[in-house]
């Protein structure tokens, strides 16, 4: 596969976004314009002046990387390149908290490209905040475990659905253990003209403190157990797309991670 994500970045070892990129980028191909928000990818991968962008790519800060692309799409418009890809990738801070506003508003006015969230859970690039996306339970530097709390008293946000109850043509969830659903549903969205949203749960051995080498493990249980639902709603009508082989077993998921 061609790389459009330059090896040399700068991301810790085992980082689960940064497999989700790779992947990411395959599927939009060459012909794809990049917005990012700050968050755990843009940091590390493009210190000026390198770059491991391999595509026109522009930074945006944590709120605004869904405003900047629908002024790519009306700019790109106005060339007469409205064949390009336009992709808008944010973590989940930039993504679910953060960046919100200007994602509704952008999926509001249907503006014309994908959006794709790479859900580590938490604001690791900033030292492991507690993000809207932190699931239940969970420690984070903002929601500690000790005698008086024990993590995150309150449920992880379902951004999937909120951006399908703004009328997107195309909504998926996805897992960095299941590429080729992945790239499918990415593809899938790309036949539409609209505004599609994918969010992809991403592990982060920093935040979630599991060995580096079982990110793709922990995406793999994330989906078997159900804790991390593999769906789509595409034009409104929704299907999961791969049933959970050992739904409801969540001890196996979450007794390695440290943050639980
Ligand atoms: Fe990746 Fe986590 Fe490191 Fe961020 S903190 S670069 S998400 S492994
Ligand atoms: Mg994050």
């Amino acid at each position: 596969m061609k790389e459009l994500y330059a090896p040399g970045h700068r991301t810790c070892a085992g980082c689960g976004p940064a497999v989700a990129v790779r992947h990411i980028l395959d599927a939009f191909g060459e012909n794809t314009v990049i917005t990012n928000s700050t968050g755990c990818i843009e940091v590390t991968s493009s210190p000026y002046p390198q770059t491991s962008w391999k595509l026109p790519y522009l930074h945006a800060t944590f709120e605004n990387a869904a405003s900047i692309a629908c002024g790519v799409v009306e700019a790109l418009k106005q060339q007469g390149k409205e064949k390009v890809n336009v992709l808008s990738l944010g973590g989940d801070g930039g993504t679910v908290d953060i960046g919100f506003g200007a994602l509704s508003g952008a999926f509001e006015r249907r503006h014309n490209f994908t959006y794709v969230c790479y859900d580590n859970e938490s604001y690791a690039n900033t030292g492991v905040q507690c993000s809207g996306s932190t699931p239940f339970g969970a420690w984070s530097s903002t929601s500690p475990v000790g005698k008086k709390k024990q993590g995150k008293d309150r449920w992880k946000k379902n951004t999937a659905f909120i951006m399908a109850m703004h009328g997107a043509e195309y909504v998926a969830t996805a897992s960095i253990s299941n590429p080729e659903d992945l790239k499918r549903k990415i593809k899938k969205g790309l036949e539409y003209e609209g505004s599609k949203y994918i969010h992809v749960i991403t592990p982060c051995p920093i935040g979630w403190k599991f060995d580096s080498q079982k990110t793709i493990e922990y995406s793999r249980l994330a989906v078997d157990s159900g804790m991390w639902a593999l769906f789509e709603i595409d034009q409104g009508e929704f299907k999961i797309t791969e049933k959970p082989k050992d739904l409801g077993n969540v001890e196996n998921y979450i007794t390695g991670q440290g943050r639980f």
